[in-house]
Parts: C-alpha cells; structure tokens; sequence
C-alpha cells in the first residue's frame, strides 16, 4: 500500500477501485473483493447510480469505515452553491456515511462556468463544515483550473482526468504540479480504449500494447500491471475499475516489482495526444438530463 498525501495534509491511498459502469448489483459484492485484498480507496460518483451498493459493500467487508478512503463526484445537474451542498446528503445518504473523504465536480461546464464556480463554493463550504476532508475536480483543463482558482479560495487537491498511456495530458499533468494539486488517472489501464460503447471500433487497445506486453514479461507482471505501476511510480493516483475478483486482486499486486527510469519513459512515449473520452470543452447536452434522485 501507498499513501499519497493532499495539499491540505489528508492522506489518500494511491491506488483505488473504479467503480463507472460496475452494475449496482455487482458492486457490493467488488468493493467487499477490493477491501479484503487491501484496498482502502473506492471512487465512485453520484451519476455512477451506484453509490447506495458501494456504502453496503463497505459495510459487509466490516473494515472500519475511518480506514476507507472515500470519494465521490458532483454531477452537473447538481451544480450551483445550493444545490452542490444538498449533493453531499443525496451521496453521503445513499453511501451511509457521515462524512465523504474526497467530493469533486465531475467535470466543468463550460457553457455555464459560473455554476461550476458556484458549485466549488458549496464544496468550499462543505469542507469548513468538516462534512468533507478534502475538495477537488475532474477533467478540468489548464484553462478551467486558472479560471476555477481565479474565482475561489480553495486550491483543489484533486484533478481527476482521463490518464493512460495512450493518452497522458501532460500540459494538464504540469498544470496541476504547479498548483500542488494531485493528478488522478481515470481509465488508468485504458478501459476507455477497449471497453465496448458508444466510442467506435476504430480504438487502439493499449492493453494489447507490443512496448507494455515485453516490459510485463520482462517482470512477469500483466500488463495492467505494469500500467498502474507506471502510474504510481510517477506519483499519480489510480483507480481501475474491476467487478471481477481476480482483475481486483491483480490490480493490487504491484507492490512487489519496479519499473526503471528507461521502462516509465519507454511508456511516456506510447502518448498519441488523442482523448479517448469526452472534451470537458465540448457541451454535451444529453449529460444535463440526467438527474440524480434523493438519497
Ligand atoms: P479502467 O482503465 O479502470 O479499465 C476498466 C476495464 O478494464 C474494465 O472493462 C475491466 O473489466 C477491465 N479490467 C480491469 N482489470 C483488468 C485486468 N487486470 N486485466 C484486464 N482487464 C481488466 O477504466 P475505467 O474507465 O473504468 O476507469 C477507472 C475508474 O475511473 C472508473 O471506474 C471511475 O471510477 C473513474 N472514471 C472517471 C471518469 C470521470 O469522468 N471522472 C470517467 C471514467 C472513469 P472487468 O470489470 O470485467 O474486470
């Protein structure tokens, strides 16, 4: 296990389980699997519709509920100072938690930038009211971020964006270490690559990647991996999805192995600059008719 520590001092564990696309009835039974390996992170997300089973999960595994890592995300509908502060009960109240570790916006508003500031705001109240331990955001460019830190007084501690090595944003990357704000890998072993989906067939696998298959077998590691410990070793956090066991186990194992200064660069290489995901700064419409019910 591996602690990396946030700019207000919170320590968050570096490797978390994903829980996008888990299907509710899977993810109790995932986070059970993932805390009994020794996972202490779970990130889910109010717009995941999973948060409820992510709550019973963590009841049934009877790990103690101060020793898990925590952390959800704001959905846009819920955005605004008032509305992103009634966000913390429908998600602390579907996960059956006082507290939340970690709560961030899950993406900006480009159209409506002052509801996303509205919405950090309530985070920023949320926090000095001790309901969360740390604040933050996801998939914000350099661009928001200067904008979002421009206009309130919390430095985020996060910024969750879509990171593998197919696609590894380092101008984001670079923006967020000149903020002291910790960049977090979602699709850290490339699920956006490959799993099915509205996102087309014409996707490079990066879990068939030729470099990250030699430099696994040259550590008798799998690929997924060697991606995540290439994530660690360059000091992000990680949080792979599995719903399967022994995916989950996998995922965790890679405290036993280290990959040299040539092997990460080797892997640095791989970037193509092509987002797999959605542009923050393209408004997508359909996103903002989905409503989060009350807890
Ligand atoms: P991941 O990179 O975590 O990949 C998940 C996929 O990989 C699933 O299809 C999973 O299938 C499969 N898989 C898991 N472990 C292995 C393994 N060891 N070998 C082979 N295949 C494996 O992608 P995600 O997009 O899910 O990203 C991870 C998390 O990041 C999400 O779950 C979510 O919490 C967060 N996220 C955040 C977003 C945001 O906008 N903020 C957007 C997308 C994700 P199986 O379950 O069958 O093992």
């Amino acid at each position: 296990m591996l602690d990396l520590t946030l700019n207000n001092g919170v320590t968050l564990p570096a490797i978390g389980l994903g829980v996008f696309q888990s299907p509710p009835a899977e993810t109790a039974a995932a986070v059970e699997a993932a805390l009994r390996v020794g996972y202490r992170h779970i990130d889910t997300a109010a717009a995941y519709g999973n948060e409820r089973e992510v709550g019973e999960g963590l009841r049934n595994s009877g790990v103690d509920r101060s020793d898990v890592f925590i952390e959800t995300k704001v959905w846009v509908t819920d955005f605004g100072y008032d509305e992103t502060i009634h966000a913390f009960d429908k998600s602390a109240g579907k996960l059956g938690v006082d507290t939340l570790d970690l709560f961030i916006l899950h993406q900006p508003v480009p159209a409506r930038f002052e509801t996303t500031i509205a919405a950090y705001k309530g985070l920023e109240t949320l926090l000095a009211e001790g309901k969360v331990r740390a604040i933050g955001v996801s998939n914000f460019m350099p661009h928001h971020l200067e904008r979002l830190l421009q206009e309130t007084n919390v430095v985020p501690a996060v910024n969750q964006i879509e990171l593998h090595p197919y696609f590894t944003q380092p101008d984001v990357q670079r923006a967020d270490a000149a903020h002291g704000i910790l960049t977090q890998a979602w699709s850290p072993i490339g699920g956006i690559t490959f799993y099915p989906g509205p996102w087309g067939d014409e996707r490079r696998n990066v879990m068939q990647d030729p470099t990250i298959a030699e430099i696994a077998r040259e550590h008798g590691k799998s690929p997924a991996q060697v991606m995540l410990r290439w994530g660690i070793q360059e000091g992000r956090s990680v949080i792979p999805k599995s719903t399967n066991p022994t995916r989950i186990a996998e995922n965790f194992d890679v405290f036993d192995f280290e990959l040299s200064g040539e092997e990460l660069a080797r892997i640095d290489a791989l970037d193509t600059g092509v987002r797999g995901g959605p542009d923050p700064d393209q408004a997508r419409e359909e996103f903002f008719s989905w409503s989060i019910p009350e807890a």
